[in-house]
């Protein structure tokens, strides 16, 4: 007996955030061939927003771009409320905002960049997540992007990054264990050395390429490979998985 969406009557409503590109425009379009209607969030890049969209729509599926920075509070709530009103009530949410900056040691960072990157990264995932729950039903779900790096730490790299990855697993932790009993589940993947545009904002473009001889399955991964995990953890397939993890990483 699979545990199903009590909903039967109402769409699946689906909050991608940072959307535009990478993991989050996969998962995006992926959500919308399935059935979802999607709401594609971002940031600055409105036209490529609007491709996802019009992927998703030539593809037969129904999506809206929304811009809202996540890392604020009063754009998450009008974000939520914004689709609420255009595509109905959120039942199923993706935190897949991630930024990072330049490689560099802990003892190099400032605190400006520091709180930027926890701000960006955890307090969207917090903000969202309340907003989510606040009219989530049982069969809801909600999938965190992670990182294997809060496992590795990233030495030398982004600390700061590993970081913020390390308190979304806490979060998910948690929130999965406060929401159990509701019926709502919330889960996370720590996705690794997946070819997008991120490595460039760290300075390093090439850096998959770099690393592919040091990964198990000596490649980089695609974002669409990510974007299949979390549509999994999303569904109906996943209902007796909560507050779990899943690696994806090439075996690293
Ligand atoms: P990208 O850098 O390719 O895309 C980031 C997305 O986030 C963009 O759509 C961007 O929007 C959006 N964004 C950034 N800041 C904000 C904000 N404040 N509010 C709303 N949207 C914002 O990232 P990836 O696809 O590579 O990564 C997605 C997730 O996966 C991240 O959480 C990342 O940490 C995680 N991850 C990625 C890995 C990788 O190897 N790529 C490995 C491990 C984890 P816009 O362009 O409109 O500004």
């Amino acid at each position: 007996m699979t545990h199903t969406n009590n909903n039967k009557n109402q769409y699946k409503v689906a909050i991608v955030t940072g959307a535009s590109r990478g993991i989050g425009a996969a998962t995006a379009k992926l959500l919308g061939a399935q059935g979802y209607r999607v709401c594609v969030n971002y940031h600055k890049q409105l036209e490529a927003a609007k491709q996802v969209v019009t992927d998703i729509e030539s593809a037969g599926g129904q999506a809206i771009a929304i811009q809202a920075d996540v890392s604020k509070e009063a754009d998450v709530v009008r974000l939520f409320a914004e689709t609420k009103l255009k595509l109905g009530a959120v039942s199923h949410l993706v935190n897949n905002v991630g930024i990072l900056f330049t490689q560099s040691r802990l003892v190099d960072l400032s605190l400006a960049r520091f709180n930027t990157v926890m701000n960006t990264n955890v307090s969207s995932c917090f903000l969202c997540c309340r907003e989510a729950v606040k009219t989530m039903q049982a069969g809801s779900a909600i999938v965190n992007v992670s990182s294997g790096a809060s496992k590795s730490g990233a030495p030398n790299e982004y600390v700061d990054y590993a970081a913020s990855k390390g308190a979304m697993d806490s979060l998910t932790k948690g929130l999965s264990l406060e929401l159990a009993a509701d019926g709502i589940r919330v889960n996370a993947v720590r996705p690794g050395f997946i070819h997008t545009q991120m490595h460039a904002d760290g300075g390093e473009p090439n850096r998959v390429e770099r690393l592919a001889s040091q990964i198990p399955l000596q490649r980089g991964g695609a974002p669409e490979e990510v974007a299949e995990a979390i549509a999994w953890l999303l569904s109906d397939a996943a209902s007796y998985v909560t507050g779990s993890f899943i690696d994806l990483a090439g075996g690293r």
